[in-house]
């Protein structure tokens, strides 16, 4: 390739030389010449192939990831496990996954849901929880304290369906660090740093999911945090 570069420049300047002076057409030919004489390389720079013993088993994971994630991200590992059905007409979920880590954070146990109550938890993890937890972490585990269930709100006789009926929220109670320390709401809420940490999380749920309740909304909430994607026209509700 360069060779070829070499000597179309060097034809180039030679047919140039050649509508010119002599002591032109003698130097075009010395670059001629040149360009002709066969090139060494040094061995230093021939590329190095050697095994890269990193690459194949992230190559390997990566596949292994690709192959356990669902709703189209790899950071969303499960398995999809079809409509869950009811008896209640205003249970049940379309096209449901089971999640059992989400961006690399376990779930504490496997949590069925819909696709955009997975991805609406991938965001909040990636962008909140993780760096969050950066220095006191890294966080490994969410603690799942619910997600799909057919009941009512707070479980009230009478009350409407839930939106864990529809496998559109998930209960957060607690979040294990590396080194097994677990960060809960019920008590993390009232002292710092966990508070500052919590009021934080809690706070970059809203938005990603359309309402979230936390131990300031209600006495229901006081060991929890309530996520789900239900959306209202005035825009997030979070308590
Ligand atoms: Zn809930």
């Amino acid at each position: 390739m360069w060779l070829r570069v070499v000597l179309i420049a060097a034809f180039s300047v030679l047919a140039t030389a050649a509508a010119a002076e002599k002591t032109n057409l003698l130097y075009a030919q010395q670059v001629t010449a040149a360009a002709a004489r066969p090139i060494t390389i040094p061995d230093k720079l021939w590329p190095q192939i050697e095994p890269d013993t990193r690459a194949e088993p992230i190559l390997f994971k990566k596949r292994k990831l690709r192959k356990g994630s669902v709703c189209g991200d790899i950071n969303i590992q499960g398995k999809p496990v079809g409509n869950v059905s009811s008896k209640v007409k205003a249970c049940g979920v379309k096209d449901a996954v089971e999640i059992t880590s989400i961006a690399g954070v376990a779930l504490s146990r496997p949590s069925v849901m819909e696709c955009g109550t997975a991805i609406a938890l991938n965001e909040w993890v990636e962008e909140t929880v993780k760096p969050t937890f950066k220095r006191r972490g890294p966080v490994v585990e969410l603690q799942v304290a619910a997600h799909y269930a057919c009941r009512t709100r707070n479980n009230r006789k009478g009350a409407r369906i839930s939106e864990h009926g529809k496998g559109r929220a998930i209960d957060i109670s607690g979040f294990k660090m590396a080194d097994g320390e677990v960060v809960t709401v019920l008590k993390g809420w009232r002292k710092n740093p966990s508070q500052s940490q919590l009021i934080k999380i809690w706070r970059g749920a809203c938005g990603p999911f359309g309402t979230v309740l936390g131990p300031n909304s209600d006495r229901f909430h006081r060991d929890h945090f309530h996520l789900d994607t239900a959306r209202y026209r005035r825009g997030p509700y979070c308590r």
